[in-house]
């Protein structure tokens, strides 16, 4: 099955600070899997390293206050049209980020908090009937 995989998991550094978020366990999904890297923000037009971002008040914003929504909707939309053109069953996204979390993000504050939610991008791909999975339920992939 192709897999769209956030690209920081497989030990590209997109994050916002520059490093990566190897994960050992979506990593050896490439016994089964075809997983396809990619990083929303990048690809929304975003540069690396960059500030951090969250989303509070249904905008996306900078730790400074800059508002980049159409920067990690861009992103998303990109994300979206990768999946159909390539036909991913799934999509394996990082846990808490304002794009790319799934289930639980950071809370707007930037004080490290969460909050129930998904980043923009899980959320289109959820819309447009992708599975989404967090990184920490890459398990359910294997096998
Ligand atoms: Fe990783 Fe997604 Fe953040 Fe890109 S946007 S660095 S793929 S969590």
């Amino acid at each position: 099955m192709n897999v769209l995989v956030s690209a920081c998991l497989l030990g590209m550094g997109c994050r916002y600070d520059g490093n990566a978020k190897e994960n050992p366990e979506v990593l050896a999904l490439t016994q089964t899997h075809s997983l396809i890297p990619f990083c929303p923000e990048i690809y929304g037009g975003l540069a690396t390293p960059r500030e951090p971002c969250e989303i509070r008040d249904g905008r996306v914003v900078t730790q400074s206050g800059l508002d980049v929504t159409e920067a990690f909707r861009r992103g998303a939309a990109e994300a979206l049209r990768l999946c159909e053109t390539l036909g991913c069953g799934c999509a394996l996204l990082q846990d808490r980020s304002p794009s790319c979390g799934c289930g639980r993000i950071h809370d707007g504050t930037f004080t490290g908090g969460l909050t129930q939610g998904d980043g923009l991008t899980a959320a289109l791909l959820k819309e447009n009937g992708v599975r989404v999975l967090p990184a920490s339920r890459a398990a359910e992939l294997a096998g």
